[in-house]
């Protein structure tokens, strides 16, 4: 396959044309925040709208998940806008989350704790009105929790169990501020046709989704 050369935060690059921006720059030590993207996804959902960049020659910033490499890009990943566009994402992604790092499991390896260091933010951010959800805990599962007051919707879970599994145990219910992660119906998960296999708690980038033996822990 042929090889392009770019520039990404002023570094040299040599990556397969083509090749998709976002793991390419992951793939190289460069972070670019996201929660939505999976590796074997074919498509990528651009639906967290936190993988920002800017591109020389394009006006506005990009998602680097739809962006494929080409022969003398040049990407800066902390331009103004783009971190702008990423910040007030995050937050409003923060207004409605009940941030109590300290107390869960996720501590440590939540993506959303990198992301708001990344992004210079604090997770307890006072720029949008908090408006929590309440939605009660799941613990129907033997192997799992689900608390959907801590999900970033990133549809991770609900694409690893339907696409990569063929299971289709979890999916999005509802719209607006209303929409969620459930099952069908919204049975509990543990009377659902969940198999317990627990790929969607090693997908999910929060605590929403976590293991109730602690010993187990994610590796994002
Ligand atoms: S444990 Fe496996 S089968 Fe159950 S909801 Fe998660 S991905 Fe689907
Ligand atoms: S439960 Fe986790 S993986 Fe699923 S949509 Fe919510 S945050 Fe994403």
């Amino acid at each position: 396959m042929k090889t392009v050369s770019l520039t990404i935060d002023g570094r040299k690059i040599r990556a397969p044309e083509g090749e998709n921006l976002l793991w390419v720059a992951l793939d190289n030590g460069v972070y670019i925040p996201n929660l939505c993207a999976l590796r074997d996804k074919p498509e990528p959902a651009a639906s967290c709208r936190l993988c920002f960049v800017e591109v020389a020659g394009k006006k506005q910033p990009v998602t680097a998940c739809t962006e494929t490499v080409e022969q003398g890009m040049v990407v800066n990943t902390r331009g103004p806008g783009a971190l702008r566009l990423a910040r007030t994402a995050t937050e409003l992604l923060l207004s409605s989350l009940p941030v109590d790092c300290a107390h869960c499991p996720s501590h440590g390896f939540c993506e959303l704790q990198k992301i708001a260091a990344h992004l210079g933010i604090k997770l307890k951010t006072k720029r949008f009105r908090k408006i929590l959800r309440g939605l009660p805990v799941d613990y129907s599962s033997p192997l799992f929790i689900y608390d959907p007051n801590k999900c970033v919707l990133c549809g991770r879970c609900v694409w690893v169990c339907r696409e990569r599994l063929g299971i289709g145990a979890l999916g999005f219910a509802r719209r607006g501020f209303e929409r969620l992660v459930t099952t069908f119906g919204g049975e509990p998960i543990g009377e659902s046709k969940c198999r317990d296999c627990a790929d969607c708690v090693i997908a999910c980038p929060t605590g929403a989704l976590v293991f109730k033996d602690k010993q187990e822990s994610k590796s994002l």
